[in-house]
């Protein structure tokens, strides 16, 4: 039952903040709902969870026009430029900026709309090569340019750990991730707040928790595994 799910997911959220000694208030759970249909969607909210986190663009209209307004969506995938413009006035949170060009296309877009967006950058701290997301040196240069887009609002940092076997194995990328975004607050940018830290999935959020994640996107440990062929 995804009502269990949550509630285990929630008992182990307390308890790493507990550890962390941090107050469970500090940590959103994001529903990461891709792949998985309306129904499903539901139940989780009957169980409680207003913010779900996609992969896709598609999916988010889809499943935007279906659930109820009250839902917070977060865009946590990869983003074409292209694309931007379908979603940009109907998720709550960006948490993939990792190139200027796409940051330049969030900025018209909202613009058009006359809004401000709040976004997290994505950042590599593994360094794989096969992942998005901006190389750890980078960054802070980064924020240096985007801080004067004024449709654009950093919220803070994000993060895609590899998967590992011993989620300990990803503590000192999440550690490094709190670090940077620790640097980048003491510049106290106007329009740059940091308060965000998108970090962790099933396999790693408690690790991520006592290490400072105010957000955790969590899928399989709520809707199960996966079926990509379907
Ligand atoms: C799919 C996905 C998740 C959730 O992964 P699980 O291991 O199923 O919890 C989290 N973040 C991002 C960016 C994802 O694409």
């Amino acid at each position: 039952m995804i009502s269990d799910n949550i509630q285990e997911v929630q008992t182990k959220i307390k308890t790493a903040c507990d550890k962390g000694e941090r107050s469970q208030s500090d940590v959103i759970l994001i529903a990461v709902s891709k792949t998985k249909p309306v129904t499903m969607l539901m139940e989780a909210y009957e169980a409680g969870c207003r913010v779900f986190g996609e992969n896709k663009v598609q999916e988010i209209l889809e499943k935007h026009d279906q659930m109820p307004a009250d839902v917070q969506w977060h865009m946590i995938g990869h983003l074409q430029r292209n694309k931007v413009r379908y979603i940009i006035d109907k998720v709550a949170m960006i948490h993939s900026v990792d190139s200027l060009r796409l940051a330049e296309t969030i900025e018209q877009e909202a613009a058009r709309k006359n809004i401000v967006m709040p976004v997290l950058l994505e950042v590599n701290v593994a360094e794989e090569e096969t992942k998005f997301g901006l190389p750890v040196e980078e960054v802070m240069p980064f924020v240096e340019t985007v801080k004067d887009f004024p449709h654009i609002h950093i919220c803070g940092l994000m993060t895609i750990a590899p998967y590992v076997d011993d989620p300990e194995e990803n503590r000192g990328g999440f550690r490094q991730l709190n670090k940077l975004s620790v640097d980048i607050k003491a510049k106290n940018h106007n329009n740059v707040s940091m308060n965000v830290l998108s970090m962790g999935m099933t396999n790693d959020y408690e690790v991520a928790i006592t290490e400072g994640a105010t957000m955790v996107r969590v899928g399989t440990g709520i809707f199960g595994e996966r079926n990509y062929s379907i």
